[in-house]
């Protein structure tokens, strides 16, 4: 049974931060020249972090995402599925991917005991998209969705972040590719987070709200009709085209909070729980690991954060988390 916080709500969902690093450089994730890199020592172990989810496995957490940084360019990635996998109590194991490196990796992920991923992709235009990745190469990631597919990592659901007058003249485009070839497509809005142009000057200009996005889709395609939350769903609210295979959902951080049915948890790159994405208080879990700590230990730790868990996030109070970009904390 899913532990409950001090306002009830179930927690049965770790996201964990593989990597602070990445193949791409995304506008909305990291300052262009990157970030500095925390040094291998820095990092949790693959041990370290199976000790964590066996702990979060006997608290009710059911399900554990896999994400970053990119997840892929961490050495051994499908190794650490195979074992987290393995881990009795752990009924979800997805991975957040850009995309780039799934050609090489799908199958062997598929076969370790990955069972889906959810691919970010802000644009179907070639040279947009290496303006906003900042380098990366549309068809790769293309090509990554294709082997997904065929590795049967499924349901494949894209997550686009919609920015202002970067993107948000796609989402018609975008909401189309659920009727052919049937994709599965989420606008998340734009948090401001980090030290990236998310958080520069007046950053509520660049967030394209979840309602305007379905006004657009809806002016040109037709009203959207309700549809059942897709497995691992999360805050999503799901809609489809009449007829169309794919589904699309909204994510809407800003607009609309979800804070009272968060179910979940974070663990940073460098072994830090994160009980809010958008709160910088942070149990660290390295440093007992690094000193011999067992299961038993982490979880009265992993406890203590589940009951530090703030009621909501407060970017209305201004309160914007600067301490760490999307990448150390996993987005
Ligand atoms: N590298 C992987 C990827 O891009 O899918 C996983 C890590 S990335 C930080 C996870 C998700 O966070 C992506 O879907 C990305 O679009 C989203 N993200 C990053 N910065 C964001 C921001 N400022 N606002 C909203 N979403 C953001
Ligand atoms: Fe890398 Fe993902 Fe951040 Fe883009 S959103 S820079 S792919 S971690």
């Amino acid at each position: 049974m899913a532990h409950l916080d001090a306002y009830n709500r179930p927690i049965s969902y770790l996201r964990i931060s593989v990597t602070d690093r990445c193949n791409l450089r995304c506008i909305y994730c990291m300052p262009p020249q990157g970030v500095t890199k925390r040094s291998h020592a820095e990092i949790l172990r693959y041990e370290e972090i199976e000790t964590v989810v066996r702990a979060a496995a006997t608290l009710g957490i059911t399900k554990v995402r896999l994400t970053g940084g990119e997840p892929l360019v961490r050495p051994g990635i499908v190794d650490l599925v195979r074992m987290l996998a393995r881990v009795e109590g752990i009924d979800d194991l997805a991975m957040t991917t850009n995309a780039i490196l799934l050609n090489d990796y799908a199958k062997g992920l598929a076969q370790a005991g990955l069972r889906r991923v959810n691919i970010s992709l802000d644009t179907l235009r070639p040279e947009r998209f290496e303006r906003i990745t900042r380098c990366g190469k549309l068809e790769e990631a293309l090509a990554g969705m294709e082997a997904a597919r065929q590795a049967g990592l499924e349901p494949i659901k894209i997550n686009t972040v919609v920015i202002r007058e970067m993107n948000d003249d796609e989402v018609v485009d975008l909401a189309r590719q659920t009727l052919e070839p049937g994709w599965h497509v989420r606008f998340i809005e734009l948090m401001p987070i980090g030290n990236s142009m998310a958080v520069e000057g007046n950053w509520r200009e660049r967030v394209v709200t979840a309602r305007e996005i379905q006004e657009q889709i809806e002016a040109t395609l037709g009203a959207l009709e309700p549809a059942k939350v897709l497995p691992g769903g999360g805050p999503a609210r799901y809609y489809r085209l009449p007829g169309a295979k794919g589904t699309l959902g909204f994510i809407t951080p800003i607009s609309d909070h979800f804070c009272h049915q968060c179910n979940r948890l974070r663990l940073t790159a460098d072994g830090h729980l994160r009980p809010c994405l958008l709160s910088e208080y942070e149990i660290d879990l390295r440093t007992p690991l690094r000193e011999g700590a067992d299961v038993e230990h982490i979880k009265t730790l992993i406890l203590q954060a589940i009951e530090r868990k703030p009621m909501q996030h407060h970017l209305d109070e201004c309160q914007i988390p600067t301490g760490r970009v999307m990448s150390e904390i996993g987005g």
